[in-house]
Formats: structure tokens, C-alpha cells, sequence
């Protein structure tokens, strides 16, 4: 039993939603959050990798659920939504997790790829924030307030070569955070929104982006993109679990006096 300053991490009672998490930081955020008592509502636009997420955490005596969710789609926000209300008793906690990257640069970044990532990465935070407000404040479906947690990146704070659709994406994702957590306080919602901006982590992403470098013709192979990255990250290569851990700190009552804030989880790259 968590006594004092361990109990304000903890979320028991409380009901989480995080989107893409079949895999990589949504999947590590899913299992965190479970492993502090929250019920969590598994989705992602690949269903059975969301099936198998919350599969390993009621294995591992979590309480988990899974749904297929494009973040994209407005009506499945709405159905999302709706059933974690019904399966699970409630909405408390959203981690707007579902992203992509694409590498290339300006000159050579297709309009469509361009537009894909704003998609997924703006609209879907978006449609993620929109829907969760409804059911979170006070004459909502849930009613009882909130966190909402939005995945960002350092490239949401600072430029990098060949990934100039992803940064303005992850701007975007940065202001739009600070513009919901200002009009949920002036509207005494009682929901708290921050946003997240991990440096490079070795997920499948984390990998892509070093290919990319490669491909581009940034780095030689692989070993030099990698000293290239670790030349940004004083501490070196994050894990899944740092950025897992700092979502946890956001979602919980020991953040209820944060609002609006970007929390880097960079190992010192924006420092
Ligand atoms: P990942 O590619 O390993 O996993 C992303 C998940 O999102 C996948 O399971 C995928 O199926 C899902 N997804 C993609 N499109 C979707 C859609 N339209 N609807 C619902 N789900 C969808 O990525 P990751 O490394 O785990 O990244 C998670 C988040 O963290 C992303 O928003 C990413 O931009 C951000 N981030 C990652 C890093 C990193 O280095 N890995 C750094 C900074 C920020």
C-alpha cells in the first residue's frame, strides 16, 4: 500500500485512455499507468497489437481493455469514448500517444506525406483533446474533470534536418496544448493539459528516424547516425520507460497545480 508522497502517483479509480499504444512509448505509458492502479482503455489503428497490450497487462494483474482506433476518425473518437465510459467506468486520464514521422527533406517532402503526418499528428490530438473535454467537464459524460497528456517531441521545440513536416506537426501539438490548458482553466473545467517532448528513443520510430538520417544522406550507415544523435543527447539514448514515467508524474495529483507546461524527456538535448 502507497503511503504519502508515493500515494500522489498513484491512480487508483482513476480511468485512462491512451491511443496508439500496440506498441513502442504508448504501450510502456499503458502498462505504467496500469501498474498505478488506473484502468486503462488500450487503442490503436492496428487492433490486435492494442489486444495484446492490454492482454500482457491483465496478465500482469493490471485492469486493461482494447479497442481499433484511427485517431483520424471523428466517429471513432466518439465510439472510443463512449465505451470506455460504459466498459470502464469513467474518463479521467488521455494520453494522446497515435503518431508518425516521415524523413525527408523540404525539397524532396511530397505534399501528401506532408499532409499525412499533420493528420495523424494535429488532427488526431485535436479530435483526442475536443472529445475528451466533452466527457470530462463538469456537464460531460464523465463529468469529474481530467488530465490530458499530448506527446510532443524535441522536434516540437526546435528544428531538425529532414524532419520538417514532423516539427511542424509537433509544434503545432505544443501550442495546441498550451491553448486547451488556458481555456480549460478559464472555463473551470477542472482538466489539466501538458505536453511531452521525449528525444530519441529506440522504438520502431526511434529506428526509422535513424534510417532516415542514412537515407537522406546525413549520416554514412547507421553507427554514424547514431553519434550523430548522441552528439544532441548529453545523457544518450532515453528509454521507453523515461517517457512512461513522465507521463505517469503529468496524469497523476502530483501535477494538479501543472497546466500548459512541455516537459522535456530529452536527456539534456534542449538543455
Ligand atoms: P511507434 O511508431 O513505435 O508507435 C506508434 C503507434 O501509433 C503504433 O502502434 C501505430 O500503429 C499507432 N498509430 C499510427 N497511426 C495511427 C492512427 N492514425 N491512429 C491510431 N494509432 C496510430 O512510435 P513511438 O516511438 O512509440 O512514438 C509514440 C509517440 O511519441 C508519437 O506521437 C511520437 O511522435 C512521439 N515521440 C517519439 C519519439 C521517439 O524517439 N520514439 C520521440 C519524440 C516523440
Amino acid at each position: 500500500m502507497a503511503t504519502g508522497s508515493e500515494q500522489i502517483f498513484r491512480l487508483d479509480g482513476k480511468v485512462a485512455l491512451v491511443t496508439g499504444a500496440g506498441r513502442g512509448l504508448g504501450a510502456e505509458i499503458a502498462a505504467l499507468l496500469a501498474g498505478a492502479g488506473a484502468a486503462v482503455m488500450v487503442t490503436d489503428i492496428d487492433e490486435s497489437a492494442a489486444q495484446r497490450t492490454a492482454q500482457k497487462i491483465v496478465e500482469d494483474g493490471g485492469s486493461a481493455q482494447a479497442a481499433g482506433q484511427d485517431v483520424t476518425n471523428e466517429q471513432q473518437w466518439e465510439g472510443t469514448v463512449a465505451k470506455t465510459i460504459e466498459g470502464l467506468g469513467g474518463l479521467h486520464i488521455l494520453i494522446n500517444n497515435a503518431g508518425i514521422e516521415t524523413m525527408a527533406t523540404f525539397a524532396d517532402c511530397e505534399l501528401d506525406d506532408f499532409k499525412n503526418v499533420q493528420n495523424i499528428n494535429v488532427n488526431g490530438v485535436f479530435l483526442g483533446i475536443k472529445h475528451a473535454i466533452r466527457a470530462m467537464r463538469p456537464d460531460g459524460g464523465c463529468g469529474q474533470g481530467g488530465a490530458i497528456v499530448n506527446l510532443s517531441s524535441v522536434a516540437g521545440i526546435g528544428g531538425y534536418p529532414g524532419l520538417g513536416a514532423y516539427c511542424a506537426s509537433k509544434g503545432a501539438v505544443r501550442l495546441m496544448t498550451k491553448a486547451a490548458a488556458v481555456e480549460c482553466a478559464a472555463f473551470e473545467y477542472g482538466i489539466r493539459v501538458n505536453s511531452l517532448h521525449p528525444g530519441l528513443i529506440k522504438t520502431e520510430m526511434g529506428n526509422n528516424v535513424l534510417k532516415g538520417f542514412v537515407r537522406i544522406g546525413l549520416a554514412e550507415d547507421e553507427t554514424a547516425a547514431d553519434a550523430l544523435l548522441l552528439a544532441m543527447q548529453p545523457l544518450g539514448f532515453g528509454q521507453p520507460d523515461d517517457v512512461a514515467n513522465a507521463a505517469l508524474f503529468l496524469a497523476s495529483d502530483a501535477a494538479k497545480w501543472i497546466t500548459g507546461t512541455e516537459l522535456g524527456v530529452d536527456g539534456g538535448a534542449r538543455a
